[in-house]
């Protein structure tokens, strides 16, 4: 079975986390936080996150982070970011990542805090930071710029199979795609690939 750990579009060509806020029907596995752009605006309530603790759907926290391009001033993204940080070590739930021009800020956060739980950098795109985001233990989620990034499709050869992960995000293009590609410039079969990342996914989500 396919594995889709971030995508902001319900389908049914694979188990896939989908964004909180873009799902209308239930049950699917789904995130939930408070997205750094919504970190000032959003009337969610931290206190939501953690009412979810007992709906096992609820997979993940996020996607969560912080944004240095766009969304409120970067102190009220870095309190909201790590109060949703102490809410998954609480209710033992991994972490989606979002992260733009800041995985200083991120990896600093998460040195302070040691957490348990796994964080998922997604849609990783940045090979320059690969290694540094692999030493802090991240797994690493890759979704369509994989098809066109050349930088990242020579990272991708230095990722370790069992730290990751495949996403569509907001693109429309299919995981399908993305596990061919990633078959291809991993030099896997589909089916290799398949049970990997199905792995991962049961590994890390213990499921
Ligand atoms: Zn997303």
């Amino acid at each position: 079975m396919l594995v889709n750990i971030h995508t902001h579009y319900k389908s049914a060509d694979s188990i896939e986390i989908v964004n909180y806020s873009d799902i209308f029907d239930f049950p699917s596995y789904y995130s939930f936080g408070i997205h750094p752009w919504d970190s000032e605006t959003n009337g969610l309530k931290i206190s939501e996150i953690e009412n979810k603790a007992h709906d096992k759907f609820m997979l993940a926290i996020g996607e969560i982070g912080l944004d240095k391009v766009k969304g409120p001033a970067f102190e009220i993204q870095k309190s909201c970011f790590i109060n949703q940080v102490l809410i998954a070590e609480k209710i033992n739930r991994p972490v989606i990542i979002h992260c733009v021009k800041a995985w200083n800020e991120i990896a600093a956060i998460k040195k302070q805090l040691q957490p348990k739980q796994t964080w998922i950098f997604h849609g990783f795109s940045k090979a320059a930071i690969l290694e540094s985001v692999l030493q802090e233990g991240l797994m690493i989620s890759i979704g369509a710029g994989i098809m066109n990034n050349t930088k990242l499709q020579e990272a991708l050869l230095r990722i370790p199979t069992d730290r990751l992960f495949l996403e569509t995000d907001d693109s429309h293009i299919t995981i399908l795609e993305v596990y061919k590609k990633v078959s291809t410039l991993k030099n896997l079969s589909l089916s290799e690939l398949e049970q990997i990342i199905e792995n991962n996914f049961k590994r890390i989500f213990r499921i």
